[in-house]
C-alpha cells in the first residue's frame, strides 16, 4: 500500500518524547483558519510556487519532457530561482518503515522514536497502520485532530505508544466556524482515548481571540478534567506558506497574551 508524505523532519525535539523523526502525511478534513501547514491540506501531491519572488519570466510554463512534471503542467527544474517544487511524495509502506528504521540508533540514544503528523494522519489510516506494523521496536507517536470515524480512531491509536490530540475549541458552533467541522466526533474520540490506557496529551493551540479566550479555555478545561494538557503558543509565522499554495491567510499575526495556566488542572505551556 502507498501513502503520500509531504515532509519528513529529522531530529525534532518538540513532537513527542525524546528525539524524534516526524513524518507529515498529506491531507486534512479540517480547515483551521490558523493552520500553519497549508501545503498539507490537500490529500494529493501539488505544486508549490513562491509567487512573491517570481518574475513571470514564463520559463516553467513552456512545457518539458520530465515525467514528474507532467501532472502539474509546469516544469519544476527550469526556474533560475528554484521557486517551483512538488509537495507530496508517494511511499510504499515498507519503504517508509525502512527509512524510519535508519534512525534506530538516534532513537535509542535520545529515548525517542517516530511521530506521525500532518495534515491529519488518520486520513491515511490504513497506510499508517501498515507502516507501524513494520516498526515493532520503535516508539510510535501520533499527532491528531481526533477528527475521524470512531472505528478508525480506535483501531489506529491502538498502534501507538503515545497520542497527542488537539482539542481546539469547546463550543460546537464556534468549532465549525473556525475549523470547518463540528467537534462532536472529536469529543467522543477523546473519551475513548482517555479510557484507553494509552499515554496521551491534549494540545490546545493558543490562537489570539479565537481559542485563547478565557471562555474557551475554561470550556476545554471542563472537557479534559485532569488530563495532561499542552498549550501551544501561537506561531506568528503561520501565514508564511499560504501564497505558495495559492491561498490567503485570513488572520492577523498579533502576539497572543499569556494564558492563565491555573484554568487547567495539569497544563504546560510550550513556546
Ligand atoms: S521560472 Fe521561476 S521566475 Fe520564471 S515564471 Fe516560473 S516560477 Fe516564475
Ligand atoms: S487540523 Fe491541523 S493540519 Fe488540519 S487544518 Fe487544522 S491545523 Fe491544519
Amino acid at each position: 500500500m502507498t501513502g503520500t508524505v509531504f515532509d519528513i523532519k529529522e531530529f525534532s525535539l518538540h513532537d513527542g518524547p525524546g528525539g524524534r523523526v516526524t513524518v507529515f502525511l498529506k491531507g486534512c478534513p479540517l480547515r483551521c483558519k490558523w493552520c500553519h501547514n497549508p501545503e498539507g491540506l490537500k490529500k494529493e501531491s501539488q505544486l508549490l510556487v513562491k509567487t512573491a519572488q517570481c518574475t513571470n519570466c514564463g520559463l516553467c510554463k513552456k512545457g518539458c519532457h520530465h515525467l514528474e512534471c507532467q501532472p502539474f503542467g509546469r516544469c519544476i527544474k527550469v526556474c533560475p530561482k528554484n521557486l517551483v517544487r512538488i509537495c507530496g511524495t508517494e511511499y510504499e509502506a515498507k519503504d517508509l518503515a525502512n527509512k524510519i528504521l535508519e534512525y534506530s540508533d538516534f532513537f535509542e540514544l535520545n529515548n525517542g522514536g517516530v511521530t506521525f503528523s500532518g495534515g491529519e494522519p488518520l486520513l491515511q489510516h490504513e497506510f499508517v497502520k501498515e507502516v507501524c506494523s513494520h516498526l515493532e521496536n520503535v516508539h510510535k507517536a501520533i499527532q491528531t485532530s481526533g477528527y475521524a470515524d470512531e472505528e478508525v480512531f480506535k483501531s489506529t491509536i491502538k498502534c501507538f505508544d503515545y497520542v497527542m490530540m488537539d482539542i481546539k475549541i469547546a463550543d460546537r458552533e464556534k468549532h465549525r466556524e473556525f475549523t470547518g467541522v463540528y467537534n462532536d466526533v472529536i469529543l467522543k474520540n477523546f473519551q475513548f482515548l482517555k479510557n484507553s490506557g494509552i499515554p496521551y496529551i491534549i494540545r490546545v493551540p493558543l490562537i489570539p481571540d479565537i481559542t485563547d479566550t478565557e471562555e474557551n479555555l475554561k470550556g476545554i478545561s471542563k472537557i479534559v478534567g485532569t488530563s495532561p494538557v499542552e498549550l501551544l503558543s501561537y506561531n506568528q509565522m503561520a501565514g508564511a506558506k499560504y501564497e505558495s499554495v495559492g491561498m490567503q491567510y485570513s488572520l492577523t499575526n498579533d502576539k497572543n497574551k499569556e494564558p492563565d495556566l491555573s484554568i487547567f488542572k495539569n497544563a504546560i505551556l510550550s513556546k
